[in-house]
């Protein structure tokens, strides 16, 4: 724990950018075994240890924070996005870090404990963040340099694969028309899919509905937007949504009006919200990282499932399949054709090797 004297306790903002890059990040799955990660030609694994490339966090919070640009321009959350200066319109995240500093009351001079979370969610002051951090199981914080952070990292690489929405990402992409049908899909999703979860009280909904007005109102009309957007604005509710009774949509069990919850857009405002410990992926359970789902079929899904529901994903290099003919083993997987195969020694996967 780091103490630090601080005039006052302040939520900063922050482009973080240590960066150590993708040499030797040892392999959190077998730790002794692995020296250090070698990337496998194809497969997003380890040529040393085997293990999947997410076992081993490789990259900096910098890298992750450019996929996560990428992901969000050019969808309705480009907000949370800032042009990289001179980056010929590339986009980086805008994550919201959080410090997070406390008075110690023992011994004689005042010292303040500080604790910095690596994500907090956007737009909130930081009792309303702090009330909800504490909602979250403690190994789902983001304490910079705890479990909780490297979890979050994981659950990025994991659940937000930089392949599924950069076609530079994809070596498996063989053709320009496998490209463009990628491209299409990425800019559809973009466009009425994806969406970043946002953090309120139960009621509170209609100034985030408000909010959205305003950007829209900007977006679309630079000149008369300002004048134009306050009158939206102003058209809106007064504040309340007039309920009564608030039940979360994912386990439906009531919630407490003074607890934050978290609404997300595509869903509609009205009603529905979720507990922030039940806003998860109904494909794989995991907590919706850095509050980013896709709403398909009335549910959360997260990146990698919602994608796969759509197109096929290759069992060999866990890219999507946007060629016509692939290959679907007895088990119903599916694979790239040259990737149904032993990554080790490239036999197929029919004939028995020593792998
Ligand atoms: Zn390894
Ligand atoms: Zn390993
Ligand atoms: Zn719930
Ligand atoms: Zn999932
Ligand atoms: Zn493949
Ligand atoms: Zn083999």
């Amino acid at each position: 724990m780091s103490v630090q004297l601080r005039a006052e306790g302040s939520a900063a903002e922050g482009s973080a950018a240590e960066g150590s890059a993708a040499e030797a990040a040892p392999c959190l799955e077998c730790k002794k075994r692995c020296s250090g990660f070698q990337p496998h030609s194809w497969r997003k694994a380890c040529m040393t240890c085997g293990c999947s490339s997410v076992d081993h966090t490789p990259g900096s919070e910098a890298e992750d924070d450019q996929k996560m640009g990428r992901l969000l321009a050019d969808s309705p959350f480009s907000h949370l996005t800032a042009k990289v200066k001179g980056g010929g319109g590339l986009r980086m995240y805008k994550r919201n870090r959080m410090i997070v500093t406390n008075p110690v009351v023992s011994g004689k001079d005042p010292t303040f404990n500080t604790t910095t979370y690596d994500w907090a969610p956007a737009g909130l002051n930081q009792k309303l963040a702090m009330q909800y951090m504490e909602l979250l199981p403690e190994s789902l914080r983001p304490v910079s340099g705890s479990a909780g952070s490297l979890q979050r990292r994981r659950q990025l690489l994991h659940q937000l694969p930089a392949y599924d929405h950069d076609p530079m990402k994809c070596p498996s992409l063989a053709s320009e028309e496998e490209i463009s049908t990628m491209l299409l899909f990425v800019k559809q999703y973009k466009q009425e899919v994806l969406g970043v979860g946002e953090v309120a009280l139960p009621g509170e909904s209609a100034a985030l509905k408000e909010a959205v007005l305003l950007r829209t109102v900007k977006e679309s009309g630079q000149q008369q937007g300002h004048t134009s957007a306050s009158a939206a604005a102003a058209e809106g509710s007064n504040g309340t949504d007039g309920m009564t009774e608030y039940r979360c949509t994912g386990c439906k069990a009531e919630v407490a009006k003074e607890s934050p919850v978290v609404y997300a857009e595509r869903a509609g405002y009205h009603g529905a919200l979720w507990h922030p410990t039940c806003f998860r992926c109904s494909e794989c359970s995991q907590s919706l990282v850095d509050l980013v789902y896709f709403w398909s079929s009335q549910k959360l899904l997260c990146g990698r499932h919602y994608c796969q529901s759509v197109w096929p994903r290759c069992s060999g290099c866990d890219e999507l399949i946007f060629c016509r003919s692939f290959f679907t083993s007895k088990d119903g997987r599916t694979w790239h054709q040259e990737h149904y195969c032993c990554w080790r020694c490239g036999v197929s996967l029919d004939t028995p090797c020593q792998h």
